[in-house]
């Protein structure tokens, strides 16, 4: 019998295939009295020199810009002479060089830490760099994704940047981290290249390497051992045009968008349309604001591949854990909580002015229909705000996004200043649950089943039925197939995901009548816990 693992499924879609564990960074070993610290010096520059040509060769290689970037703003920090001299005075102050370089990044990453902002979100790559040259200097092999020469499923504690960024579906078939949860970088990053994901596995670093697993990344589970070695297979059926729309088994029509955060992500896709384009991950690599000329480009990009199907257009959402470095905000000693999302117009009014007047000229040259929303909005005064600036701007229908509590609960009221809602589950869990979108540890907080988010979620749509509105949502609970058969009943009219998540989602809906999603969602607001709210849709489970 197969041994069945279960963490969260964090990517929709099942593949089987061997698994390869992602190589442990290396250990210290103890430490030794330095007898030629010039020598010893030398070593840890070799090898921080290494790592870096190691990293830029990567770069080079990348599939796309974005993840390019990401490698080379990381071999940026190898090649940073503050860190050649700490290492050189650590290593005169008695320390071998794999310890004065573990000593040095060490600081280094507690004082972006302590930072905040876009400097705290390098800590990740700054730990990379450090497991790369401490293993150059032992001699080590370099922790890097798993070669088997066949496509597999890769295994890991958790994916650094760099490593989540150059996942090839050519090659991983899925990906199984024993930490994370549903809204890390992993996750997303997963998400975006369909890849089948369970997060918060526990179990899952047991798995011996060439193993057979599947992973079901709509259930959250693994099955270790299923089969003799069968050729790797990953099933993620693309809709057929014809069968865009999705609806109940009985015909109640709820809109099946994608997220998206640049063109080539549409490229290909048969979709109805997109329910999130998140525009700061086209800029998160500029030094500079983008001039209105570069944005108009990149918007314009956008619509002419969505022809006349309807695009929400998010406007900048800078901060805490998506940080621009042209806004920085060095001055918060807690980001999630403060200058973010829409508040940025606080600090940078023409930010906002410039991109709506971008995203109108690329709408008066496209046939997309344009919509546009805030990111974290909290109060009715932020949204009526935000609505005047838009109509101003040309762009007539506006929404906002609920990710904060406060504005779920006057969701009746915002919804007067608007045209429409779309709720971010995944901020909005963050912010309901006092807990980090990042922490595999607090998962069971963030699981969309938790009463308190449905709760939240029922005010939404209660107010949109009433006023007549649309209320979608775009966070990562919209993908779960289950939970999108109580996001309808509930009255919810659209679920924007990663492209990939929409035929298993577009099923499950098919399976069901309005009725019956009414009745599942009912009995999901009346449970007491995520598993029980769960249990009300059996048969998608
Ligand atoms: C959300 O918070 O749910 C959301 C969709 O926005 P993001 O994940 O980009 O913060
Ligand atoms: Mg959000």
């Amino acid at each position: 019998m197969p041994e069945l693992l279960r963490g969260l499924g964090a990517s929709a879609g099942t593949a089987t295939g061997p698994a390869y564990r992602l190589a442990d960074p290396p250990r210290l070993p103890p430490p030794r009295p330095v007898t030629d610290p010039a020598a010893e010096i030398q070593r840890a520059y070799a090898a921080v020199e290494a790592v870096g040509a190691e990293i830029r060769q990567r770069a080079a290689a990348a599939a796309d810009e974005t993840s390019g970037d990401i490698l080379r703003v990381q071999a940026s920090l190898a090649e940073d002479r503050v860190l050649r001299d700490g290492i050189a005075a650590a290593v005169r102050a008695g320390q071998e060089a794999p310890h004065a370089v573990a000593a040095v990044l060490a600081a280094h990453r507690s004082a972006l830490l302590a930072a905040g902002g876009v400097l705290a979100a390098r800590a990740a790559d700054l730990d990379d760099l450090r497991d790369r040259v401490v293993a150059h200097c032992l001699g080590l092999p370099m922790p890097t994704l798993p070669q088997p020469g066949r496509p597999f499923v890769l295994v890991a504690v958790d994916l650094a940047p760099a490593d989540a960024a150059l996942l090839d579906p050519e090659r991983v078939l899925a990906v199984v981290t024993s930490a994370g949860s549903f809204v890390s970088h992993t996750a997303i990053l997963a998400r975006a290249r369909g890849l089948p994901t369970v997060v918060a596995c526990g179990g899952a670093l047991e798995i011996g390497d060439g193993t057979v697993v599947t992973v079901d990344g709509t259930a959250g589970r693994v099955s270790v051992g299923v089969t003799a070695d069968p050729p790797p297979t990953s099933a993620s059926p693309a809709a057929p045009a014809e069968e865009l729309r999705g609806s109940t088994a009985d015909g109640h029509h709820v809109a099946l968008l994608a997220n998206i955060g640049c063109a080539e992500e549409l490229a290909g896709l048969a979709v109805e349309g997109v329910g999130l384009f998140r525009t700061e991950l086209l800029f998160q690599h500029h030094l500079d604001p983008p001039s209105l000329a570069e944005q108009v480009e990149a918007y314009a990009e956008v619509f002419a591949v969505l022809g006349d199907r309807p695009v929400i257009v998010r406007t900048l959402d800078a901060g805490s854990d998506k940080p621009l470095p042209f806004l920085r905000e060095t001055d918060e000693p807690n980001p999630a909580l403060g200058i973010r999302g829409l508040r940025v117009v606080r600090r940078h009014a023409e930010i906002l002015r410039t991109q709506l007047a971008a995203i109108a000229a690329a709408a008066r040259g496209s046939r997309a229909r344009v919509s546009v929303m805030a990111p974290m909005v909290t109060t009715v005064a932020e949204a009526a705000e935000f609505a005047a600036l838009c109509r101003d701007a040309g762009l007539p229908t506006v929404g906002v996004m609920i990710e904060v509590p406060a504005a779920a609960v006057r969701a009746a009221e915002i919804l007067q200043a608007v045209d429409f809602l779309s709720v971010g589950t995944n901020d909005l869990s963050q912010y309901t649950f006092a807990a980090d979108r990042r922490s595999g540890e607090l998962a069971d907080l963030l699981d969309p089943w938790q009463p308190a988010l449905l709760s939240l979620l029922a005010l939404c749509a209660a107010a949109g039925a009433a006023l007549g509105r649309p209320v979608g949502v775009c966070g990562e609970a919209a993908a779960d197939p289950a939970f999108a058969v109580v996001l309808a009943g509930l009255g919810v009219t659209s679920l924007s995901m990663s492209p990939g998540a929409i035929p298993a989602v577009r099923a499950a809906l098919a399976a069901h009548t309005v009725d019956e999603c009414r009745a599942a969602a009912q009995q999901a607001l009346a449970a007491d816990d995520p598993r029980t709210a769960r249990a009300a849709v059996p048969r998608v489970r």
